[in-house]
């Protein structure tokens, strides 16, 4: 069995796999070149034919979803044991799991909350009211999510707060002093927003610090920190293997060199999807790592196996328009299949009718090819889904939204982890301010501004305070601040109880529902509690699902052994509150119960994953590029990612005009398709996109089956059905042919022909 894995390998993924396995190694290839496969086999390789034990191997992935795919992918190979042995997943999660065992060694409280994006930006706001005023007068305007990005550009180059807001301060001066204006008290009472952002950072940093808490930053510079200056914690590691090498950042990069302890660095990227520069990736990591470990050998990989020849070669029309990237060869053994859809309708609404018609469609009328599961439509950012999600539901289709479901954020899930959060770190204040009058206490918003008031005056944490007023060492306290904490305190001691006597975190969750009679709560107070009691009950399995993975870790340290480091005791509650918010990286859901539905995902989150079906909407000026971005290359390699999670039919879509803010704005075709379509140099080739609604005839479909290697599709009538849709509030009939075209009298020159609308 142990070599099977390996004949499914063509030639240069084999060498990719097998040679060198002590060298470091470079895989650089384009999408659906099976990088990731051959990286999860070398894994295999390595374990099984060279023998190295799992825990001195660490793989990195770039979201918990990919680690999770990884681990299955990998327990079909070696085993679920050896597999639960391996030190897997994102760059996070292992920085994480080794800052709780090793803190004492860099100056860390082991109780230290992981404080999620969400948290984060709360915290940014919170520091940014007092300027309100200031921005008013000055007729400045700075959102949260631009200090936020800024901080953490900032922290990814391993710039404190202080040494940001000098370097602000310096240039401002160095400015003034050029252009001659005044220096001294008028440098300070007119700020920058760069001067703000600084101001802001340094409290932002001293409220982390306050509230005994890291947040994502945070975990990859403290990891650097501990793994640079202490040996001991990365002597296990034999060897690392990083996936989506091209989107890692500087702290990242640096990570990954101190795990190479041994020089055994396997990396797997492709800089044409490189697009997360907007978050500090550097693409140059990849001539770092020739620089840092001069014998990196390199293997390129040039077949795809994920897509048709035609989406493949619409695919690389697109990216090949930059013409500053290095040209690649990349081919398939697949047959042409479909030519990529590009259809254009007058608003979003018709363009969110259409893709829900379509793929009511392919899934009624292909001979069964296809099941809602088969379906992703890939936005360029979130609030593009609204009038797709409402298309869907009107036409009765199952969807998800992958990554934007974000079940750690749900206010019962949030409830619950709270009061968790303020048995084990009594500092971190925003759990405290969100469990404290949950279910309802009476304690207002003021009453809790003034408990935390008092306890960072008296430098102790707000549960002590109210622990206090309780054990009446307060005098000064009403008796009704009494009254009113006093359950709070009681359900703390009584969680604290249990906790101490370690016992299980789905345990804790089960008393802590009780003690506060939590299902009550959620019946008088949400409309939809049935749903969120749902929600609960799942938290609970997550907290069970959590305690076995942990114990297995535990294990496999154990196995590991060798070191004669002192590691601090973690608790398994401090464990399962870890793991929820790194899941709160909003790609952890379980796959189960999703496999039947339509996926809705933002480009971003698609990276490395694929689909029978991919459908990209809205690819017009404004959005592809979208106007915010600052670097239009990187928008075309995100819609060229988007185009290759296509394996068998891809649809771009459009509308001419558009709703933004209320306001009905024209919109042009995206210049990343119509470059491709003016291109003269490509137009002679084919026509790389049709503009019309794909018949499909017997052929097309066995074809498709083909590529995805599914049996052959059973043979399908063709139906003329009328549906109707919506436009500026009218129904409008249209006309659509199902099925397949075998049987049909005569193709039709457009599947989709309407009476008075133009389709
Ligand atoms: P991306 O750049 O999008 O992350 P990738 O290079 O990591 O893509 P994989 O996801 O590993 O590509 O592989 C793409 C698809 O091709 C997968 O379904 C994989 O199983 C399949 N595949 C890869 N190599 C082979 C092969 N030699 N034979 C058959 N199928 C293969
Ligand atoms: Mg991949």
């Amino acid at each position: 069995m142990e070599d099977n894995f390996l004949s499914s390998l063509n030639d240069a993924q084999l060498r990719a796999v097998k040679y060198w396995p002590e060298t470091p190694l470079q895989i650089l290839a384009g999408p659906g070149s099976g990088k990731t496969k051959v990286l999860t086999s070398r894994i295999a390789h390595l374990i099984l034919n060279h023998h190295l034990p799992p825990f001195s191997i660490c793989a990195v992935t770039f979201t918990n979803k990919a680690a999770n795919e990884m681990r299955e992918r990998l327990t079909k190979l070696i085993g679920k044991e050896r597999t639960s042995q391996l030190r897997m997943g994102t760059f996070h999660a292992l920085c994480a799991r080794f800052l709780r065992k090793y803190a004492h060694l860099i100056k860390l409280a082991e109780n230290f909350t992981v404080c999620d994006a969400e948290e984060s930006k709360k915290i940014i706001q919170a520091l940014l009211k007092p300027y309100t005023a200031y921005f008013a007068s000055e007729n400045l305007d700075l959102q949260p999510g631009r200090v936020v990005s800024s901080i953490s550009k900032a922290k990814s180059k391993e710039q404190s707060g202080s040494v940001f807001l000098e370097e602000v301060v310096r240039t401002e001066i160095a400015m003034r002093q050029r252009n001659g204006l005044p220096l001294g008290d008028e440098v300070e009472e007119k700020k920058t927003i760069d001067r703000i952002i600084g101001e802001i950072f340094v409290e932002y940093e001293k409220t982390l610090k306050r509230n005994n808490a890291l947040d994502f930053d945070d975990l990859l510079t403290y990891g650097v920190k501990l793994f640079t200056k202490n040996d001991e914690t990365v002597i296990w590691c034999r060897h690392i293997l990083v996936d989506e090498f091209q989107d890692t950042n500087i702290t990242q990069y640096k990570l990954m060199k101190a795990l190479a302890i041994a020089r055994c660095v396997t990396i797997v990227g492709d800089p044409d999807q490189s697009i997360y520069g907007w978050r500090s990736a550097e693409v140059g990591n990849l001539s770092k790592m020739r620089r840092d470990f001069p014998d990196t050998e390199q293997v390129f990989l040039e077949e795809n196996y994920r897509s048709t020849a035609a989406i493949l070669k619409a695919s690389l029309a697109i990216i090949s328009q930059d013409k500053s990237r290095i040209q690649k060869s990349l081919h398939t053994s697949h047959p042409n299949g479909f030519t990529p859809v590009l259809y254009q309708v007058q608003t979003e609404h018709e363009e969110a009718a259409f893709i829900a018609i379509e793929i009511k469609r392919l899934v009624a009328h292909m001979g069964g090819a296809f099941d809602w599961g088969d379906f992703v439509i890939l936005l360029r950012f979130n609030a593009l889904s609204r009038v797709i999600e409402t298309a869907l539901q009107k036409e009765g289709i199952p969807s998800r939204v992958l990554g934007g479901h974000k079940f750690f954020e749900r206010l019962e899930v949030k409830d619950l982890l709270a009061y968790l959060q303020v048995v084990d770190n009594p500092n971190f204040i925003p759990a405290f301010k969100r469990a404290v009058n949950v279910p309802g206490r009476g304690i207002g918003e003021k009453s809790v501004a003034e408990l935390i008031g008092r306890a960072e005056k008296s430098n102790q944490s707000p549960l002590a305070i109210v622990e206090a007023i309780c054990d009446n060492r307060a005098p000064d306290i009403k008796p009704a601040v009494k009254r009113k904490v006093a359950p709070f305190v009681a359900v703390i001691r009584s969680l604290r109880a249990q906790a101490h006597n370690s016992s299980s975190p789905a345990d804790l969750v089960r008393k802590l529902v009780d003690l506060i009679k939590y299902e009550e709560h959620l019946k008088k107070t949400q409309s939809d509690w049935e749903s969120r009691w749902e929600n609960v009950k799942e938290l609970i399995t997550f907290a069970s699902e959590m305690e076995a993975q942990n114990q297995a870790e535990e294990a496999a340290d154990a196995v590991a052994g060798g070191d004669d480091l002192i590691e601090m005791s973690t608790t398994p509650l401090r464990q399962f509150l870890q793991a929820s918010m790194l899941s709160s990286e909003g790609d952890n859901q379980s796959e189960e119960g999703n496999k039947d539905k339509v996926t809705i995902s933002t480009c971003h989150s698609a990276k490395g994953l694929e689909w029978p079906v991919v459908m990209i909407p809205s690819v017009d000026q404004n959005t592809f590029p979208f106007y915010r971005s600052e670097d239009t290359e990187e928008e075309r390699r995100l819609l060229y990612v988007a185009c290759t999670r296509a394996q068998s039919l891809l649809y771009v879509s459009r509308a001419t005009t558009r709703m933004v803010a209320g306001e009905t704005k024209l919109k042009e075709l995206s210049e990343f398709i119509s470059s491709v379509l003016n291109d003269n140099g490509l137009k002679n080739e084919m026509a790389f996109f049709s503009q019309q609604i794909p018949f499909f005839t017997q052929e097309d479909r066995a074809t498709i089956a083909t590529v995805l290697q599914r049996p052959p599709p059973e043979e399908a009538e063709v139906q003329r059905r009328v549906v109707t849709f919506e436009r500026s509030g009218r129904e409008h009939p249209m006309q659509i042919y199902w099925g397949g075209g075998h049987v049909a009298p005569s193709r039709p020159k457009n599947a989709y022909s309407t009476g008075k609308a133009s389709y």
